[in-house]
């Protein structure tokens, strides 16, 4: 979500402004710092870079700094005066108004008539040299779960749906200007739900509200897009009719994220996660029935307050019974404001947490060079996202439908990017799989 914010505000600035994007920050007037507050680590990270910042703020005049995110959504006065060098604070509550916010710190003249207030349907794709094939776009903001340890409802506020016609506006305007695959975006995409008004209802079959599965129906027919990714879902609200969505739907890539967080239920239920281990893997089951070869992949957090040793063997359990693809594993990072912040005490010892974290991303990671090992042989199709060259080398980079990353070294460069390529693997490691040409 963050990575398509700062999108967002590079499209208003570059749409907009005439701004460039540079790589380089001592080339740059405006610098726009995008936080995130999740865990302690990545707030104390960005607080550490803004620090750093003030030396390129001080260094030339009318340079301006902006920070934005759910960091300062959290810390607005902290950062007013540990850093008052920073010109914009803007939070994560306020991103769609950065365009009107930035439009006060911008030089005079600028033609400001076109701002556009809402969601924009602006992308700023860059040359044809770098086009880009794949983008995020989000179909909802927000989050209503209160997860036990999760900040996100605090600072990035209620959960809403983006009404389905922006949602095909802005996927019809990437797909005219090269984008080939989205990646539909939210808290919890399953929980999407529109109300169709009178006027609008020229879409989803004139049905009375657009659900997440009857969403991803109508995106499959844009014309010009090959593939469909989402992410993330919730098990408590994933159902049959998003699995068929994603089994039956050509376009729709067989891969699901399913953040298990914990395979205790006890844990489960003090995380307020509203479903339990069995549940879990049967929807799991139901998932793997449904959809031959699909990839689940999850997120998993360790030493949340009160887990024994035998939770955790019970996440362990669940992984391995599962057989997840791949997995992002965190240590349990107390977020000021949650109700696990408030209601227990932070008592697994950290030392505790990082060998639980080691020993299940041993796990994680042992399974999923299995399970890429046996993709070995296998014909995949990729879409190719980059294609790099040496001057005797050409290789294509893209994903299989399961969302593993795939090289590909070929003779000739006959592929353009965005080109759907069949491939045979040929070998493995844990996260990338390396193919050859098929016919
Ligand atoms: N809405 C998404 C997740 C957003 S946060 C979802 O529900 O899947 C991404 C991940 O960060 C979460 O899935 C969780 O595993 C992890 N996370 C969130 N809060 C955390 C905390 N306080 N400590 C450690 N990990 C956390
Ligand atoms: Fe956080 Fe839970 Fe909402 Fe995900 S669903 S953002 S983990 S509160």
């Amino acid at each position: 979500m963050n990575v398509s914010d700062s999108e967002f505000f590079a499209n208003i600035l570059t749409t907009q402004y005439n701004c460039e994007l540079t790589d380089d920050i001592s080339n740059a007037d405006i610098a726009i710092f995008n936080t995130c507050t999740v865990r302690q680590h990545a707030e104390d990270r960005a607080l550490s870079i803004i620090g750093r910042l003030k030396r390129w703020k001080e260094e030339s005049n009318g340079r301006l700094l902006v920070v934005c995110g759910c960091a300062v959504e959290r810390l607005k006065d902290t950062l007013k005066t540990r850093f008052s060098f920073i010109d914009v604070l803007i939070s994560s509550k306020d991103v769609l108004q950065f365009g009107e916010i930035i439009a006060k710190y911008l030089p005079i003249g600028q033609d400001r008539s076109k701002f556009i207030k809402n969601y924009p349907i602006i992308r700023n794709l860059g040359d044809k040299e770098k086009l880009q094939v794949t983008a995020f776009v989000p179909i909802m903001r927000g989050c209503n779960n209160f997860c036990s340890y999760c900040i996100v409802p605090y600072v990035r506020g209620e959960e809403y749906s983006i009404p389905p016609k922006e949602i095909f506006n802005e996927i019809s305007y990437l797909v005219a200007n090269g984008i080939r695959e989205v990646t539909l975006i939210g808290q919890n995409v399953n929980s999407y739900r529109w109300k169709l008004e009178n006027n609008t209802v020229h879409c989803c079959n004139n049905k009375e509200f657009v659900d997440f599965a009857g969403l991803l129906e109508e995106i499959n027919k844009i014309d010009g897009l090959k593939r469909i990714r989402f992410l993330t879902n919730h098990p408590k609200d994933m159902n049959d009719r998003i699995i068929s969505a994603v089994g039956n739907l050509e376009k729709v890539c067989k891969h699901i994220h399913l953040p298990l967080q914990s395979g205790s239920s006890r844990i489960l239920q003090l995380m307020n996660r509203k479903y339990t281990k069995e549940e879990y893997l049967r929807l799991v089951d139901k998932i793997y029935s449904k959809i031959p070869n699909v990839s689940i992949t999850t997120d998993i957090i360790v030493g949340f307050p009160t887990e024994t040793e035998k939770d955790f063997k019970e996440t362990l359990e669940v992984v391995s019974q599962v057989g997840f693809d791949n997995a992002f594993c965190f240590k349990y990072s107390v977020r000021e404001m949650t109700a696990a912040a408030k209601n227990f005490v932070d008592d697994v010892p950290r030392k505790v947490k990082e060998e639980r974290l080691a020993e299940l991303l041993n796990l994680v990671n042992e399974i999923a060079y299995k399970k890429n090992k046996a993709r070995i042989g296998k014909v995949e199709e990729i879409l190719i996202e980059k294609i790099s060259t040496t001057s005797n080398t050409t290789e294509l980079i893209g994903r299989i439908d399961n969302n593993i990353t795939t090289k590909v070294r070929v003779n000739e460069n006959i592929y353009h990017l965005g080109d759907i390529v069949k491939v045979k693997i040929i070998d493995a490691t844990t996260h990338t799989l390396f193919g050859k040409t098929v016919q």
